[in-house]
């Protein structure tokens, strides 16, 4: 299963990313094995727990909501943060991004579905942080594009227009303030059960678990 969602990803310019929370090293190691080397974690004590034990060559992603007092477990080593969902969070990236004299790509994460309970920015919060950007306060952090999570349902009409919502969220953000940046690039969105809607709206990141392992 894994080397055809692999090479379907591949022929359409998506990057795979296998999110390995609840696997266990040696099942993260058989797609290692294969080539796999971008893997995402929600939560940081399981990456951390994790990460010594696997190949230094892998590319961790971030990808659930963060808590500022974690940033700094993770700040050494983090390839991606996904969930970038608050200015006070992307300030504390900020400030450990510079303690370790790296530059921290994120991903800004917006509120697209329905449902209370899933974090994420709403389009009233860009302004604010592209202030903090464009006065100079966050020179460690790349922005590299946006992240959403579609409501958990059946209707694939009701998916598809929150994928198309955040792509729009995308545009306007690429056009206002990124238009020169080769950086701001990427959609991160699609999980096993929508990532082909997914990527019909435009995905450049998938983040796939149980379709793979
Ligand atoms: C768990 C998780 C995924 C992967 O979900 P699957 O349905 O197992 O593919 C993707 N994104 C986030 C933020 C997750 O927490």
């Amino acid at each position: 299963m894994y080397s055809e969602i692999r090479d379907f990803l591949k022929a359409h310019n998506v990057k795979l990313i296998a999110v390995s929370k609840t696997r266990s090293v040696a099942q993260i190691m058989h797609l290692y094995d294969q080539g796999q080397r971008a893997f995402g974690e929600n939560r940081v004590q399981e990456l951390m727990e994790k990460q010594p034990q696997l190949p230094g060559d892998i590319e961790w992603h971030l990808i659930g909501h963060l808590q500022k007092n974690k940033v700094k477990y993770i700040a050494p080593f983090i390839h991606l943060i996904h969930s970038a969902d608050d200015l006070e969070l992307i300030q504390t990236i900020q400030k450990e991004a510079y303690k370790n004299d790296r530059t921290i790509r994120i991903l800004l994460q917006f509120h697209i579905a329905d449902e209370q309970t899933k974090f994420g920015l709403a389009e009233s919060d860009i302004e604010t942080i592209m202030a903090a950007r464009e006065t100079g306060q966050l020179p460690n952090i790349l922005f590299c594009g946006v992240m959403g999570m579609a409501t958990l349902t059946d209707d694939k009409d009701k998916i598809r227009s929150e994928f198309r919502h955040l792509k729009t969220i995308f545009e306007n953000l690429k056009s206002r303030y990124f238009c020169d940046d080769v950086h701001f690039r990427e959609i991160s969105m699609g999980m096993s059960g929508d990532y082909e809607i997914a990527m019909e709206e435009g995905a450049t990141m998938v983040r796939l678990g149980t379709v793979l392992f």
